[in-house]
């Protein structure tokens, strides 16, 4: 790997050269931002590494370069201020579309630079090309929205979420798909959003809970301990709602749970009424999970305000957990405090075992997310779990498909993911 450097201090070159040297790369050095510029016209590296404080000029001057010329080559951040800085930087820089390997703090050079050139030897996965979303043409109205739901086209998608213990599936989260009537369905984020901003998103839960009780029969064998339901700020505000949940948690009695994961955007309507209906849930028989947990402003108050059984992490502590040693510590502090309030802590988008072997070893009880599969339709739901149930797939989890071993089970999740990838845009 060609590797070009920009650091203002020359006796870095020496230290580059011989962490890069042992790995097999070839370092070209430059101490000023125009110097860099002129070698990545001629020769293009595989990575740049860039310290961030250059004298005069800064790393970050010339992040907008690399934008507009070379947005291409990934970037390590070195920089002798400290963790804070650096995680801004590769913040402003993906945020900016650059790619950032890695960032490497001076003061732990030795320990932290090999690690972040090896990990870059090993060859990205080609970036998945998602197809075009189907509704990208035609965004969908509130009128269209209407007939839809007076249609009933809302189905219900599972995703699994497993036990951090025994990785076995032990309930799933119900997230809604809207069908046209041409056959595509569309993801949760293209008539959510819209139902929530026009009122029809009571109409929206009230199908979704229609079809989840007429769906009971095949869904109570799966076995499983609960099924989670998202709740929106809009259905709070109506009274409805908590006669519905009931049917729902009535329909599902004798061994499945309903868990109601409420956002915190819920929290920030009217408190006493979200106290009454906290409440009415719970005297329901529906347990209550905190979602999203961590990325608005009023989660502590709830937590401190309202009777919940579950929080949450929101996926994008999760998906960080690797590039900053501040976000891995944010989930363990919530974890932690979840845990001190005697609430069952889940992680949400899971993509990678590592991930999975970190969150466990930190102490989650549940995690949910790709690894462990896709949103799935009910067909695929009821398929994935007889096959686990096969005498081959006993021996290991009961979920042994989810959690991606076996060969059914990539079979299984690969048709999990292209049901979801036209899904979920
Ligand atoms: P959410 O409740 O946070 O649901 C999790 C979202 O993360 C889902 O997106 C799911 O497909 C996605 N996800 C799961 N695992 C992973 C992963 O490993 N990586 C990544 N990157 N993403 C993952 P989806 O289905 O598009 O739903 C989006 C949001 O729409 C939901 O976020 C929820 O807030 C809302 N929503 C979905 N169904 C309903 C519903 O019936 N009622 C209401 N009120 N809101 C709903
Ligand atoms: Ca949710
Ligand atoms: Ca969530």
């Amino acid at each position: 790997m060609l590797l070009s450097c920009l650091d203002d201090d020359p006796r870095m070159e020496r230290t580059l050269r011989r962490f890069a040297g042992a790995l097999g790369h070839e370092v070209r050095f430059q101490t000023s931002s125009d110097a860099l510029r002129a070698d990545l016209s001629h020769n293009q590296p595989d990575l740049i590494v860039l310290d961030l404080s250059l004298g005069a000029e800064t790393g970050l001057d010339i992040l907008e370069w690399l934008v507009e010329h070379h947005p291409q080559i990934p970037i390590v951040f070195l920089s002798g201020q400290g963790d804070e800085l650096l995680d801004t930087a590769r913040r402003i820089a993906q945020g900016n579309g650059l790619t950032v390997s890695g960032t490497v703090n001076k003061a732990n050079m030795v320990r932290e630079l090999p690690d972040v050139l090896a990990r870059r030897s090993v060859p990205e996965p080609p970036a998945k090309k998602t197809p075009p979303p189907p509704q990208a043409e035609a965004p969908l109205d509130v009128d269209a929205l209407r007939v839809h739901l007076a249609a009933g086209r809302i189905e219900p998608y599972f995703q699994p979420i497993v036990s951090a213990r025994t990785l076995e599936s032990v309930g799933a989260e119900v997230l809604a798909r809207l069908r046209l009537p041409d056959g595509t369905i569309l993801g949760a984020g293209a008539f959510i959003p819209l139902a929530e901003r026009s009122g029809l998103i009571m109409e929206v839960t009230r199908v979704l809970s229609e079809r989840l009780i007429e769906l009971a029969p095949q869904l109570k064998p799966l076995g499983f301990d609960f099924l989670s339901v998202n709740l929106s700020a809009a259905n709070v505000q109506g009274e409805d709602v908590a006669v519905l949940i009931k049917r729902l948690v009535d329909a599902f009695s004798g061994g499945t749970r309903i868990v109601i994961e409420l956002t915190e955007t819920a929290m920030l309507s009217d408190l006493q009424q979200m106290r009454a209906l906290t409440s009415q849930l719970r005297l329901g028989g529906a347990s209550l999970s905190i979602d999203d947990f961590g990325v608005g402003y009023s989660s502590i108050r709830a937590l401190a305000e309202l009777p919940y059984d579950a929080l949450k992490i929101d996926l994008s502590f999760v998906a960080e957990m690797f590039d900053s040693e501040k976000a891995a510590n944010l989930v363990d502090s919530m974890l932690r405090m979840g845990h001190s309030l005697s609430l069952d802590v889940v992680a949400e988008g899971v993509e990678t075992e590592a991930q999975r072997d970190r969150l466990i070893a930190m102490g989650v009880d549940r995690l949910q997310g790709y690894l462990f599969g896709r949103p799935m339709p009910i067909d695929q739901l009821v398929c994935s779990s007889d096959q686990a149930d096969q005498p081959a797939s006993r021996a290991g989890s009961r979920t042994g498909h989810l959690t991606g071993s076996g060969r059914d089970s990539r079979t299984d999740f690969q048709t999990a993911s292209l049901a979801d990838s036209l899904t979920n845009s």
